[in-house]
């Protein structure tokens, strides 16, 4: 569900015509619909209370994580899943309640762990034994005890794409359940960090509650296996991985998953997490993008584009799929349209085989399901500056990030010779 709609073959956000901002503001442009972003949190949100576990949401900040759009979670009462010092600093710079971040990622550094513990954050996800012992030395050293979770490698298959899968035993990521148990026993010994949750995180942009219920039941036998680790754990973090419509009516709404979980979590004392990501923002954003050439070469039509892999990388990466949809009503039969980018390279496309009316040079696009991931793995390859981004809210769009100039990308190329750092 989202706040994009077509009037007379007009695209709106929420009800701002979507020329009108790309008039206003250039392109290539991200528009966000905070209204989306609302609906999506409180969706979640409300459906698992709606079973009886109130969840704790921590938003997963790698999705988007301008500062407008976390300040707009923090004020639903969000919390947020970082994975990076960088990411934590942004919560910080927000203002945002640091009681509610929890900190995942395969590695982190002793400058990185340092922050967290200062900041007094929730939960430390950890995903390796040495992991453990750094963050007691540190944690000991400032006279604390951290809380952590054993971040737990179910070895689950979430059916997703190979590179957005993270719950196999094949992954980088977590700790196998032997492991897991010896990681226990060492914690035990630890005097700085105190084992107080168990995390998964199986994949992303999963369809189907399937995974889900095969990580909890793993997770459970896991905890039931391990004495006292029951009495022990206060917080069960289930990730985040809720997938999205990007081809039609693929994903499913929130209350599924919350039905098929409730059974198997409803007689346990864990304060549930969830870290969505994709869920929350992926359809509350759109990248608007202006036609500039069209040619054509055997039977192939090209729409080159002024938005490219460098502002969105998924098609190029991960070979997925973005609706594509001209912004204003045109006429003539579809042809076959293969939607590119202008960098010199052939991966460089938003979509392929596209059935679209004939565009016309000057003319503009918009590419559904850019909330999330969008922006965030945005780049500079072939010098392009990146993108300005836009919030609309109550009929109002503003600026939330300007965008970038040619001065900001050489500015520290202007440093050369300073020392790195
Ligand atoms: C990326 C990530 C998420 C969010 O994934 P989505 O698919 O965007 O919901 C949640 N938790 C962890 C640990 C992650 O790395």
């Amino acid at each position: 569900m989202d706040h994009f709609s077509y009037e007379q073959g007009r695209l709106l956000c929420d009800g701002v015509p979507a020329t009108g901002l790309a008039e206003r503001f250039g392109t290539p442009l991200y528009v966000y619909c905070a209204e989306t972003i609302r609906h999506h949190f409180r969706q979640l949100d409300s459906s698992f209370r709606a079973v009886g576990l109130p969840p704790l949401i921590c938003y997963s900040v790698k999705a988007n994580s301008n500062l407008s759009v976390l300040s707009l979670l923090g004020e639903l009462g969000s919390g947020f899943d970082v994975v990076s010092g960088g990411e934590l600093r942004r919560i910080r710079e927000i203002g945002g309640d640091t009681s509610k971040v929890v900190y995942a990622g395969v590695g982190k550094t002793e400058e990185e762990i340092a922050l967290a513990l200062d900041a007094e954050i929730r939960l430390f996800n950890v995903e390796a034994p040495s992991e453990l012992a750094r963050i007691s030395r540190l944690a000991v050293a400032r006279d604390r005890v951290a809380r952590v979770a054993i971040r737990l490698n179910p070895d689950v298959d979430p059916g997703t794409h190979r590179y957005i899968t993270t719950g196999k035993r094949e992954n980088k990521f977590g700790i196998d359940r032997d492991r897991a148990r010896a990681v226990l026993a060492e914690a035990a010994s630890l005097p700085g960090v105190e084992v107080s949750g168990i995390h998964v995180h199986l994949g992303s942009q999963i369809t189907d509650v399937d995974p889900y219920v095969r990580g909890v039941e793993a997770v459970l036998r896991f905890i039931d296996s391990v004495p006292g680790l029951g009495e022990q754990v206060r917080s069960l973090d289930l990730g985040g991985g809720f997938g999205i419509h990007y081809l039609g009516e693929e994903a499913l709404p929130a209350h599924c998953f919350a039905e098929a979980l409730a059974p198997l979590l409803k007689d346990r004392p864990f304060e549930l997490i969830l870290e969505p990501g994709r869920f929350i923002v992926g359809n509350a954003g759109v990248l608007l993008t202006e036609v500039i050439t069209v040619k054509r070469s055997g039977e192939r039509v090209f729409a080159i584009c002024d938005a490219g892999m460098n502002d969105l990388l998924r098609p190029s990466l991960y070979d997925s799929f973005h609706r594509i949809v001209p912004i204003e009503p045109g006429e003539g039969e579809p042809l076959l349209t293969d939607v590119v980018g202008p960098i010199c390279e052939s991966g460089d496309f938003l979509g392929l085989e596209r059935e679209l009316r004939p565009l016309a040079e000057g003319e503009r696009l918009a590419v559904f399901g850019a909330g999330a991931y969008g922006f965030t793995m945005a780049g500079n390859y072939n010098t392009r500056p990146r993108a300005a981004e836009v919030l609309v809210d109550g009929g109002e769009a503003r600026v939330v990030r300007r965008r970038e100039r040619f001065e900001d990308l050489i500015a520290l190329e202007r440093e050369a010779g300073e020392p790195a750092g």
